[in-house]
């Protein structure tokens, strides 16, 4: 720094004033990382069609900090768009079809929630590269794809919900009873009050997307798929709130 290149995916963009835009980016190396693209809503931009959710870029960023230096408040303020190059434009490969765009858009807004600005995630950043790049090549159902990017993602932020032994007792399964707040999967003698009970091959079908095995689940019929991802969303949200409550953007989260 201050002029440093990375690979970084576009989470978010929104409007600055007349012509410049304010792009969230999940680099490689350095982490979320918020910039300026000065003049990327003029027609005549270089690099305003690269500047757009899912979209894949080689970036050259100008920091204002020098190298290792804090922001106050832990927070880097805005680096500058020096120039990009286009890797994957998933999101523009993908804008025309309703459920793969809306599947992209859940994947960028859950890796900006599950990341801090300026702290590397690789494994994180490769998950959202693959779901990316799955989608726009339409090789699995999206909501698949979007499922299993989560419950990897859940994986990698220490969540991962427990679908052979018992979340509480360790008990080797299958088990029959689900319960989100228990963790996972639980035996009948751990059982909490109201847990779900899906159906067994919405377990394997969870499995299978946390270990990916795309035989299983691209063979995986309706009922389980709408399960699967039920109980998904819920491990997610559950997780989310109570692991971001100290953080200031928690009030953003969906009810
Ligand atoms: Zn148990």
């Amino acid at each position: 720094m201050p002029l440093y290149r990375d690979e970084a995916v576009v989470l978010r963009v929104h409007k600055l004033g007349e012509a410049d835009r304010i792009v969230t980016l999940l680099t490689r190396r350095h982490g979320r990382v918020r910039a300026v693209g000065k003049g990327v809503r003029r027609t005549s931009s270089r690099f305003g069609a690269r500047l757009e959710p899912g979209s894949h870029i080689d970036v050259q960023l100008y920091s204002r900090l020098p190298e290792g230096q804090a922001a106050p408040g832990g927070r880097r303020g805005l680096d500058v768009v020096q120039q990009t190059e286009s890797l994957g434009a998933f999101g523009a490969s993908t804008a025309s079809d309703y459920a793969r765009w809306t599947a992209l858009s859940a994947i960028c807004e859950t890796a900006e929630r599950l990341t801090e600005e300026g702290e590397p995630v690789l494994r994180l950043y490769l998950l959202v590269v693959g779901a990316l790049r799955a989608l726009a090549a339409r090789e699995h159902h999206s909501s698949l794809v979007l499922d299993a990017f989560l419950i990897r993602a859940m994986s990698t932020s220490g969540w991962e919900p427990a679908l052979a032994e018992c979340a509480k007792c360790g008990e080797p399964g299958p088990h029959a009873a689900f319960n989100v707040a228990a963790g996972g999967a639980v035996c009948e003698s751990c059982r909490p009050p109201g847990s779900a009970r899906p159906l067994p091959a919405t377990i394997a079908l969870m499995a299978a997307l946390l270990g990916g095995d795309w035989v299983t689940a691209d063979a995986s019929g309706d009922a389980e798929r709408r399960e699967a991802s039920g109980l998904i969303a819920a491990h997610l949200q559950w997780h989310l709130e109570r692991g971001l409550r100290s953080l200031p953007f928690v009030d953003r989260a969906r009810a």
